[in-house]
């Protein structure tokens, strides 16, 4: 049996006639950047996130880009954020000339530990302290980060928060209060990644700048146009951050599936659960939820021993599976002169080493995920015995 680890072929063939006339839209139209498509897909994305205003941008990456340069970070600045996360998290706080000042992360959520995190900008020299101007929060695998704490410590510092949503379109946190925000809403900003093998997928590159605040967003509406109010005209140095029309014409569509899809990602970690269980594998960590909406871009699990071992077994089984991240952010080579040591982030090098995210995509059929859990189960079984025959 093959378990890709997505496959995208099954989606299109289901909404190909929708998608193939909406390309066809544009085509017709020949207006292929920003235009009228991408402010319906921007009113439409702001509304489901519970956001104000939605800007469109070239990617995900762009999107945290973009951001920083709304805030004015730069040169001397540094931006808190987790080392366990996509390259372009902290690339793009290089890129803007920040520094990141990385905090761990939680163990069971794989999130930002909002007490390291307090801890940390507690024991800060004052004069490095004022620095510091933003945080980034990571809702990582399509889960939120622990705002509620995150953006009280922010308030007390004058920090932005920075929402990196890349992973999260939809995902929900409930706060103390009992109050419930998605992703990309409770932060100055949110930045979400429209690659397509994210849940809400383009066909190609694309992003969005989620904000309620109308000053950011008119700030981020001339950063990508180079900064251009007037064409020729530059008031700031902004950049080419825009979206396509085709891409927005495409996630217009896929939009209206959404929730449908999330549902059937959420189903999909159920039914995993449940054959976890079944098969007595006590071993294997599943996903911790600790919000009322994962979205499950991706279903991570924590493996006891032999992480690299079960995922080449897996792959030989026509079952694909992927490690995120298998290096953490400050073990990576082009950010050495952070001086960092491994064992400065232990959780999330822990986490680099046992973690395995296996397929949940919506489409996928039942005897498929009992298909993977059966061959977790067989390959942990055959290491009992050879352990015991040794
Ligand atoms: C995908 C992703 C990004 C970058 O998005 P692109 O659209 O690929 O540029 C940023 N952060 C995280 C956490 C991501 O998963």
């Amino acid at each position: 049996m093959k378990v890709p680890l997505l496959d995208l072929k099954v989606q299109y063939a289901r909404i190909r006639d929708e998608i193939d006339q909406a390309v066809k839209g544009v085509c017709e139209s020949q207006q292929f950047i920003l235009g009228p498509v991408v402010a319906q897909l921007e009113k439409e994305i702001a509304g489901y996130c519970g956001s104000a205003y939605a800007v469109g941008v070239s990617s995900g990456t762009d999107a945290l880009l973009i951001s920083l340069m709304a805030c004015g970070i730069g040169n001397g600045d540094l931006v808190v954020t987790t080392p366990f996360t996509f390259f372009a998290t902290v690339g793009s706080i290089f890129r803007v000339g920040a520094t990141p000042l990385f905090v761990d992360i939680d163990e069971k959520t794989y999130n930002m530990d909002q007490r390291i995190l307090g801890e940390m900008l507690d024991r800060l020299p004052a004069e490095r302290r004022r620095r510091v101007k933003a945080i980034v929060p990571v809702h990582l695998f399509g889960q939120c980060a622990d705002m509620s704490p995150i953006l009280e410590i922010a308030g007390k510092y004058g920090l932005a928060v920075i929402e990196d949503a890349a992973q999260a379109l939809g995902a929900e946190y409930r706060f103390p209060s009992g109050e419930t925000m998605r992703a990309g809403a409770m932060g100055q900003m949110g930045c979400f990644s429209f690659f397509p093998s994210k849940n809400l997928g383009a066909f190609g590159d694309a992003g969005m700048v989620t904000t309620h605040d109308e000053e950011l967003a008119s700030k981020l509406n001339l950063l990508r146009v180079h900064g251009a109010r007037t064409k020729y005209y530059h008031d700031l140095m902004g950049g080419n951050f825009r979206l396509d029309a085709i891409q927005a014409a495409v996630l217009q569509v896929k939009l209206r599936y959404l929730d449908q899809w999330t549902a059937g990602r959420r189903r999909n970690a159920a039914i995993y659960r449940r054959f976890f269980e079944e098969k007595g594998l006590k071993e294997v960590g599943l996903p911790f939820e600790d919000t009322p909406r994962h979205i499950y871009n991706q279903f991570v699990i924590r493996l006891p021993y032999d992480r690299d071992g079960l995922k080449t077994f897996l792959n030989d089984q026509g079952i694909g599976c992927e490690i995120y991240y298998p290096v953490p952010m400050h073990m990576q080579p082009c950010f050495s002169m952070l001086g960092h040591r491994p064992e400065d982030f232990p959780v999330a090098l822990e986490a680099s080493d046992s973690t395995l995210a296996l397929p949940i995509y919506p489409e996928l059929e039942e005897n498929q995920l009992m298909y993977v859990v059966d061959k977790i189960a067989e390959f942990y079984a055959s290491k009992k015995t050879s352990k015991k025959s040794s």
